[in-house]
């Protein structure tokens, strides 16, 4: 195997962090604060900060630029355009840089979405997460399902140029005809691209913490699956392809899929730059990842300090079993080729065992040097990935 990182192939990524939200839903384990913009100038002063000096190795070249959250939408259009400028300011942006700003309905008012727009956003995602508005209440969320309804009819209109619909499956409360309706009435507004992530009951939690005291029922794996084929057969028969696991966009004849670029880098081994608290990045080989307490995060950049709080250094192995888990993701799977002569080996040759016995399995197929999941294997990825894992010796 080689000894020194692959070189990118290509632009890398910029993620930034917003992390200020209006209230905690259950289910969330990001990095966010509820009930502290006191501190959202001092933050924005220290991300400002970070982007001008922080993280030296990371990719010059970049063309795409995320605002994840937390609530991005919360934030003003001038500060929104101001951390553009600074980002602009350390990297060499391409032309027709993708630039993604996360946000949640009950932000979207007409000026809002306005504002976003001028600022220089173009893929606006939205996170609706279901449009029964019992259960969006019954986990915290700030919005019910109409206004949910009229802030992604409201985005349409906007003139930004694509819209994004994050969804969660498996929320307690949720059944699958209510579910179905939910992805039919999205359906109908034509969003450019969905995000449907299954319920994850394994982080630390309220809403975990509920189900294991049996206040709240937790959601069967048998009904995960069923909602995760209920909505790929939804949106595949709603003229959306499924590029990923959790990821559907918006196929039309003669363009491009509306794929999310940025999410792309993280699924093909390209680097990104990530600023912010909690942010993680992944250049020349190595993973960081940023402290995710926010006096700490502010009061470091105010001395100067770089705030990292992990790094994970280069490791052959591990980045080869990254980039293999990862591109399985997608449904056009890896090219063998590409990624052994990245990390100097031969990997049909190396995993032979691992893809012949998922193959058995009716989880993966292989054309020439392409591996892919089948539709099965990607309901069942872990399976796969489990062999994968650790299949190579790590000295
Ligand atoms: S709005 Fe999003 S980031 Fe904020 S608490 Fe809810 S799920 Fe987490």
């Amino acid at each position: 195997m080689i000894d020194r990182p692959p070189a990118p192939e290509g632009p890398g990524g910029v993620y930034v962090h917003i992390p200020f939200c209006s209230r905690r839903c259950t289910y969330c384990d990001f990095a966010t604060v509820a009930g502290r913009d006191e501190t959202m100038e001092p933050y924005l002063a220290a991300l400002h900060r970070e982007i001008a000096g922080c993280q030296v190795g990371a990719p010059q070249t970049v063309d795409t630029i995320f605002f994840g959250g937390g609530t991005p939408s919360r934030l003003s259009g001038k500060q929104i355009s101001d951390l553009i400028q600074s980002v602009r300011n350390r990297f060499d942006v391409q032309p027709g840089t993708e630039i993604t700003l996360e946000s949640n309905p009950e932000d979207l008012t007409p000026e809002t979405l306005s504002r976003i727009r001028d600022a220089g956003v173009g893929r606006l995602t939205i996170g609706v997460q279901s449009l029964d508005s019992r259960v969006l209440q019954d986990v915290g969320r700030g919005h019910d399902g109409d206004l949910a309804l009229e802030a992604v009819r409201q985005a349409r209109g906007a003139g930004i140029g694509q819209i994004a619909v994050d969804l969660i499956a498996g929320l307690p409360g949720e059944d699958s005809g209510r579910w179905t309706g939910t992805l039919r009435r999205l359906a109908v507004l034509k969003p450019d691209h969905f995000s449907v992530y299954l319920l994850e009951t394994d982080k630390n939690t309220p809403l975990t913490r509920s189900m294991q005291a049996g206040t709240t029922p937790r959601p069967q794996d048998d009904d995960l699956a069923d909602a995760w084929e209920q909505t790929t057969d939804f949106l595949e028969s709603a003229g959306y392809s499924q590029y990923e696991i959790s990821n559907y966009a918006r196929s039309v004849p003669g363009e491009p899929d509306r794929v999310s670029r940025h999410n792309m880098k993280y699924w093909q081994d390209l680097p990104y730059a990530g600023f912010g608290l909690g942010a993680h990045a992944y250049y020349r080989g190595e993973r960081r990842g940023n402290r995710s307490d926010l006096d700490g995060y502010i009061s470091d950049l105010a001395t100067g300090t770089d705030p990292v709080a992990s790094q994970d250094p280069w490791h052959p192995v591990r980045r080869l079993e990254e980039a293999l888990f990862m591109g399985l993701r997608l449904r056009d799977g890896i090219d063998s080729g590409r990624i052994g002569s990245r990390y100097g080996l031969d990997l049909q040759e190396a995993y032979r065992t691992v893809w012949e016995s998922a193959e058995r399995q009716g989880l993966l197929v292989r054309t020439g040097s392409r591996i892919r999941l089948t539709r099965a294997g990607r309901l069942r990825s872990n399976t796969v990935f489990g062999a994968l894992l650790g299949h190579l010796p790590v000295e």
